[in-house]
């Protein structure tokens, strides 16, 4: 299973059909051992139907299953090789990819391309807790707003064909606050915070960062109560003062990642709606995690990441 794929053509001729699809998701999912999925029993299942389902060895268990129950692509009426095109264009496009271009790419409708992104982007959210270490630097940002100096602004429509939510009405709309964190040289963790108040960031901080990481910030006084929760090497910029760099003692790597994220919403997604912000944190966050990666291997790190299957009314907000 080391072919490489060099383009989208490429991948979408060795996907020529779903078995195909389906060999490749089992090893990488399961990496030679099926798990099953309803109980996660240790016993190997059974191969039955010629290898189109398994059948879970645990006698109180012993239900069937494909390698897709429990994925993003469980019930999918669409064919595998679209979903993994799409995966794959996602991966490798860094400012990422809109739902008008995939659904142009792949001849489907814009409707199922954005769907198909969203779950796709719920896939590249970070699988269990992470901790940075080292030296680390925190800051905060807003998107959205400024719509008076940003084309598209009176009565753009948004990625899913309505007016967004933070473009609509008067400029200077409130944007949403994302809280960010970032080890040089390393992960970058984020979230959309209600404010930046003192209470949001410091708890942020502390689910993600090790008291012993050397940490920077600018002067902001949602970071000032850090020092008295064990955060004894924490130093900042006075930002204010004009000072942006004073030897190692800079939040740069944040602030290049922010720019970074800000280019492909602004530039490829036009703006973005409060309720699927935390969506496009978890794609831009999950290049910026994986950027020592070739493009191959995000795809298929991607493939193992497909434990999460994300229902129409649950992303539409519909009951
Ligand atoms: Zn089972």
């Amino acid at each position: 299973m080391d072919l490489r794929f060099r383009s989208v053509l490429q991948l979408l001729e060795y996907f020529s059909c779903n078995p195909v699809c389906i060999r490749y998701l089992e090893a990488h999912r399961w990496q030679g051992n099926p798990i099953c999925p309803h109980c996660a029993s240790a016993k190997k299942p059974y191969v039955i139907e010629h290898g189109a389902r398994y059948k879970c060895a645990d006698k109180d268990c012993g239900k069937k299953f494909t390698v897709l129950v429990g994925t993003i692509f469980e019930n999918t009426k669409l064919e595998l090789r679209y979903w993994f095109a799409a995966i794959y264009l996602v991966a490798n496009h860094k400012k990422g990819i809109s739902s008008h271009q995939l659904s142009r790419d792949l001849g489907i409708t814009q409707k199922t391309a954005w769907f198909m992104l969203q779950r796709i982007r719920e896939m590249l959210r970070e699988q269990g807790q992470l901790i940075l270490e080292g030296t680390v630097e925190a800051d905060e940002t807003f998107i959205g707003g400024e719509a008076k100096n940003r084309h598209g602004y009176h009565g753009h429509k948004d990625d899913k064909g309505n007016v967004s939510k933070i473009y609509a009405g008067k400029p200077g709309k409130p944007k949403q606050p994302v809280a960010g964190i970032v080890e040089r040289d390393g992960k970058v963790i984020l979230k959309v915070v209600p404010n930046v108040g003192k209470k949001q960031l410091t708890s942020f901080i502390q689910d993600h960062v090790s008291t012993k990481a050397i940490l920077y910030t600018d002067e902001h006084t949602g970071y000032s109560a850090l020092p008295t929760q064990g955060y004894d090497q924490h130093k900042t910029v006075n930002h204010s003062k004009g000072l942006y760099v004073i030897g190692d003692i800079h939040t740069q790597t944040i602030e290049g990642f922010w720019s970074q994220m800000k280019r492909g919403i602004y530039g490829v997604y036009h703006q973005v709606s409060v309720k699927h912000l935390g969506s496009y944190c978890n794609e831009f966050s999950y290049k910026w995690n994986t950027r020592k990666l070739e493009d191959q291997d995000r795809f298929n790190h991607i493939l193992t990441h497909t434990n999460y299957r994300l229902r129409w009314k649950d992303l539409v907000g519909r009951a």
